[in-house]
């Protein structure tokens, strides 16, 4: 079957153990205020415009059916309003400054690219893993892509934000390695007020979780204003404590990076010229968590 991505990464290092090839699932039931992929949130595809790479060489203009890409005055001119994402001008933009987000790929042409790098994950430990956006919108070439990843002896991960009955969860939980889950607040209004979605069904699924045998790695976004205080990552880390599976708790340090996809999707930003958080404070939010016993690691 087919399915939507924006990116294939190889050589990920930051996605689980070892030499990782990084699937990037497009769409996503969350909307996180902070996301720095925001790309990969809407299920469909679409544009992303570069103004400051543009160099008006107009050649994405007779290739565009909507109308999109204009000349006024001899200048160059993106209209959003008209894009039907179709990628025409992506695929005549030299200078990359219109990139179109999400691809259709079948299960089979993923597991291509990701056997490429298989000497690679034999060496370091590594393997593929499936991220997004989020992995279980497209629950079933997940499943897929995962069960001929095991035909080949592939290693298996899957980064998901458990926001999913277990259901669902359970339709690709047999084909996975190690399991890496965000929890970005433990609180149901601010977790509501922050993503978008109510945290019931990700607290459901820890407690399923505690049961299985699959490994965790269980992450936490730290954004300012939003969970960066000791009280809120305690109270997480407390949570965790009982889950036997748990290998380590990650806490992630806000990156303000993701500014030019925003202006690129012609997105509002809410985090702009939000700083990165201080080393200090990130050294009080692992000790924080260290306090209830599990082990704590940060980028
Ligand atoms: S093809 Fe790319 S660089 Fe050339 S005018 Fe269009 S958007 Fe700008
Ligand atoms: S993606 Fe298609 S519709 Fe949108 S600007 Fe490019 S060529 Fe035009």
């Amino acid at each position: 079957m087919k399915g939507l991505i924006t990116d294939i990464q190889r050589f990920s290092l930051h996605d689980g153990p070892g030499i990782r090839t990084t699937v990037f699932f497009k769409g996503c039931n969350l909307n996180c205020a902070w996301c720095h992929n925001p790309e990969t949130i809407n299920p469909k595809p679409e544009l992303l415009y570069y103004e400051s790479q543009c160099l008006g060489c107009l050649h994405c203009i007779p290739v565009c059916p909507a109308g999109a890409q204009r000349a006024v005055d001899g200048q160059h001119r993106f209209e959003r309003d008209r894009c039907i994402a179709c990628g025409r001008c992506a695929a005549v933009c030299y200078p990359g400054a219109a990139v179109l987000a999400g691809r259709e790929v079948s299960a089979q042409a993923v597991l291509e690219e990701i056997l490429q790098d298989r000497a690679y994950y034999q060496r370091s430990g590594g393997g593929v893993t499936l991220s997004g956006g989020e992995v279980l919108v497209q629950k079933d070439f997940a499943r897929e892509i995962l069960a001929l990843c095991r035909e080949q002896g592939v290693p298996t991960a899957i980064e998901t934000n458990l926001c999913a009955t277990w259901e669902d969860l359970q339709t690709v939980l047999p084909l996975t390695d190690l399991l890496l889950l965000d929890v970005k607040h433990w609180d149901a209004a601010e977790h509501r007020r922050w993503t978008g979605a109510d945290n019931r069904l990700i607290h459901e699924n820890l407690r399923h979780l505690a049961q299985v045998q699959v490994p965790l790695i269980i992450r936490t976004p730290v954004i300012p204003g939003v969970n960066d205080s000791e009280p809120v990552i305690a109270r997480i880390a407390e949570c965790l404590a009982g889950l036997p599976n748990l290998l380590y708790y990650e806490l992630l340090r806000f990156n303000p990076l993701g500014e030019n996809k925003y202006r690129a999707l012609g997105r509002e930003n809410p985090f702009q010229g939000a700083a990165w958080l201080p080393e200090a404070t990130m050294e009080c939010l692992a000790r924080a968590a260290e306090g209830y016993g599990i082990r704590v690691k940060r980028d």
